[in-house]
């Protein structure tokens, strides 16, 4: 049995959703014509209670269209220095939309709007880049799958508003914070101009992220797909796979959040392991005490014992359960873990 642990992105398609994908209706989604593509995004923007939606192949596409839509060349985005958009999209940010980052030294990826607000430049003082957006995500992926406390955003939603920015979510694992939460998808179409999700991570889909917003920016939204490369033809298969996953893959969240719990609660006990991050959801980041045990070290032991972790550098290491990580496999997990 292999316990692979390096990312809720692992997963492999359940046999119900391949089912509902062999049997799905399709059309070319370059015309607008493939039923369940159209079906997706109605129901993710009904959701979300938006005017519209639409179908990404990647989540990076998703927040790079999202950029590209609330900017121009020159311009500066404010986000935190943990942020994916800075760390993790190939400099797509530069590259996509000729903008820069304002890097805010958050907390566990996370900033308060005081920060928000000491990083816009002055719109008049011309020397400096004109600050037109703010991106946030929730749940952070560097952070270790924080979730955000709701009324921080809606200060900083005041902040954007107060100073005509517009205000990006990076959702994509927004499904984790709201089950962990107990928050709903509308309060977050209520603050934010554009979002995204993934379909892909935690709720077990082989592709696809969706981008969420009013009428006119996913209008803009369909050109600038369209000009990535991103324009798909008969997609619906994979947007099928999404419609499942939402019917049957979010409240079951909860299962990989407990989960991870009890792995950290193992951890702490572990006598070379120096410091366990706080776990709200389905990733653990922990420190490992390398004068006692090398990182490597115990990356290998665990790979003897067919289980995958990552490493993140500096002794940090991370751990992420997911849908395809069962019983059996955690039972498995705890014990070579409490051998080791
Ligand atoms: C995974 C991820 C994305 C998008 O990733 P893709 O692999 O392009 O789908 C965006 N933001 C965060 C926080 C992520 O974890």
């Amino acid at each position: 049995m292999k316990i692979n642990l390096i990312s809720d992105t692992v997963t492999k398609p359940s046999s119900e959703m391949l089912k509902t994908m062999f049997s799905a209706k399709v059309g070319d989604d370059v015309f607008k014509e493939d039923p369940s593509i159209n079906e997706l995004e109605e129901k993710v923007a009904a959701l979300f209670g938006m005017e519209a939606a639409l179908f990404f192949p990647s989540g990076t596409m998703a927040n790079q269209t999202a950029i590209k839509l609330h900017t121009r060349p020159g311009d500066q985005l404010i986000c935190d220095k943990y942020a994916h958009i800075y760390n993790y999209e190939g400099g797509g940010v530069s590259f996509n939309s000729g903008v820069s980052c304002k890097l805010v030294d958050g907390h566990r990826g996370m900033m308060t709007a005081d920060q928000v607000e000491a990083s816009i430049n002055p719109p008049d003082f011309y020397h400096s880049p004109l600050t037109t957006l703010v991106c946030i995500e929730n749940t952070t992926n560097k952070g270790g799958g924080a979730c955000w406390n709701f009324n921080e955003l809606k200060r900083i939603k005041e902040v954007c508003t107060k100073h005509s920015l517009a205000f990006h979510l990076d959702g994509a694992r927004l499904w984790n914070a709201l089950v962990a939460k107990n928050e709903t998808p509308k309060q977050y179409g209520k603050l934010f101009d554009t979002i995204s999700v993934c379909f892909s991570k935690g709720l077990g889909c082989p592709v696809g992220s969706v981008l969420i917003g009013t009428k006119a920016h996913i209008d803009k939204a369909l050109r600038i797909r369209k000009i990535f490369g991103g324009g798909m033809r008969q997609a619906g298969y994979l947007a099928s796979a999404a419609s499942y996953a939402l019917d049957h893959n979010i409240n079951r969240l909860a299962e990989d959040h407990a989960k991870a719990k009890e792995i950290g609660s193992v951890l702490n006990s572990l006598s070379f392991i120096q410091k366990v991050e706080p776990i709200e959801t389905n990733i653990i980041i922990f420190e490992i005490n390398e004068t006692v045990l090398a990182a490597d070290e115990f990356i290998s032991k665990l790979n003897e014992n067919n289980v995958q972790i990552i490493g993140m550098g500096q002794g940090k290491l991370r751990i992420v359960t997911h849908l395809d990580y069962t019983e059996e496999m955690h039972d498995a997990f705890l014990s070579i873990l409490k051998r080791l």
